[in-house]
Order: C-alpha cells, then structure tokens, then sequence
C-alpha cells in the first residue's frame, strides 16, 4: 500500500489508551490550536478578524485560554472581539431603537435585529479545526479499516464513542466498511455491556466480591456513549440542534 497519511499513525497510536480514539486526537488538536494562537496568532491580522467575526472563543476553548498565562495576548484578541460588539450597537441609532421597538410590538416577528447583528458570524475558530481534524480522522480510519495494524488496534480499544461511531459509518464509502465497522463496534459494545452488569452485579451488598477490571465500567460507558470530557465541535452543536 502506498505512503499512509499522518492521521493512519495518529489513529493506531492512540487505540491502545483508553477511551475514544478520535476524542482523544481531537482534543490534542484543539490544545495544540490555542497554543499555537496563543504563541504566534495573537497580533495577526486574519486571527483579529476572525475573532471579531466569532465573537471570541466558545465556552469551553474561552476558559482554555484564562489557564494558558498570556493575560496579554487574551486582552489583545478579546479587545478585537469586544470592539466589534460596541461598534454593533453604537451603529444602531435612537431612530433605529426606536423602530425595532415598534416592530416587535406590533408583532411583525419575534426576533430582534439588533439580536441576529450580535450573534456570531462564524464559528469558533478551534471547535472549526476540530470538526474538519475529527471528519479527517474518520474518513482515515474507513479507508484503512482493513489494514491489519488499524484493524487489530481498533479490535483491541476502547472503540469509538458514540457520536464518532456515527460519524464513521456516515463516512464509510462502501458497504464492506460500515460491515466491519459495525462488527467491530458491536464486539466492543458487548464487551462493555457485560463489563457493566458484572459491575452492578458485584455491586449488591450481599455479594462479597472484589471488583476487578469491571470497577470502573461505569465510567468508561460515560465515555463511550457521551465522548471524553471536553470534546465539542461543530458538528456536534449543529447535530444537537438539529433533533
Ligand atoms: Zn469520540
Ligand atoms: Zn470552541
């Protein structure tokens, strides 16, 4: 087979930690992403702009930034950010306030424009490179899936959360891979399963038995079913907004 691309080597690294794979890969990426901002983009004019077309970071990548000790360089993109905000609301006239409020009292809309000025033109510059890192990985792991070291290391995981079990059968591009897919995921699902009643059996008060590799099954089926804590991404805002 020919060269294989970084995200193969990224993914069968990663399958023998615990946890999500593409969780994982995902999260390093974004804390790479703010560091890098935080260490060359802050005075760079492509970053301001998109700063002030994001309105600054996404919760969770914000409050990244208050721990990354660089209160400068967060004053210097926030302040980009913030002057977009006044400057939206000082273009808005008394006459202009003044409509608006006519308009939502007579009842032509229940939204406010100054409301949809305010909201964000793009997304969060880090959830954006997650969600295009994230689909990368996805369609990397469809297109080795029978190559024997991913198969082996995915066999052998943690198996894919959820969300990214999903993505990757909407990224699988024939019938053969999403097979295996779901072979390989049922397999480790079932595992887990078991892993979990064995815990809530050992559990009981009258069951006088140690835990063994079951005691922490808990947690891992709250990692496989809702991520590792910390990933976020476009995609799945919108997914959420969407059912
Ligand atoms: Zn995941
Ligand atoms: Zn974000």
């Amino acid at each position: 087979m020919s060269e294989k691309p970084t995200g193969y080597y990224d993914l069968v690294e990663r399958f023998p930690a615990s946890g999500c794979a593409v969780c994982r890969l995902v999260l390093r990426d974004g804390e790479r992403s703010l560091k890098s901002l935080m260490h060359e983009y802050v005075m760079d004019f492509d970053t301001q702009a998109d700063f002030r077309r994001s309105r600054g970071l996404c919760n969770h990548h914000a409050w990244w930034l208050s721990g990354a000790r660089n209160a400068l360089g967060v004053a210097k993109l926030y302040s980009a950010a913030l002057d977009e905000i006044i400057n939206t609301l000082d273009s808005v006239t008394d006459d202009g306030q003044r409509t608006l409020f006519s308009r939502l009292l007579n009842g032509d809309g229940n939204r406010s424009a100054l409301a949809d000025a305010l909201r964000q033109k793009k997304p969060c510059p880090v959830c954006a490179l997650q969600s295009a890192n994230e689909a990368r990985y996805l369609k990397t792991l469809c297109k080795y899936i029978k190559d024997e070291r991913m198969n082996t290391a995915y066999r052998a995981s943690d198996g894919l959360c959820l969300t990214h079990f999903r993505g990757a059968l909407n990224a699988a591009p024939s019938a053969a891979t999403h097979t295996e897919l779901v072979t390989i995921q049922r397999d480790i699902w079932h595992r887990l399963y078991a892993e979990l009643n064995e815990f809530m059996r050992k559990s009981d008060v009258y069951v006088n038995e140690n835990f063994g590799e079951e005691g922490d099954s808990w947690l891992r089926t709250i990692a496989s079913l809702g991520g590792l804590s910390g990933v976020f991404g476009v995609d799945r805002q919108r997914d959420d907004d969407g059912d």
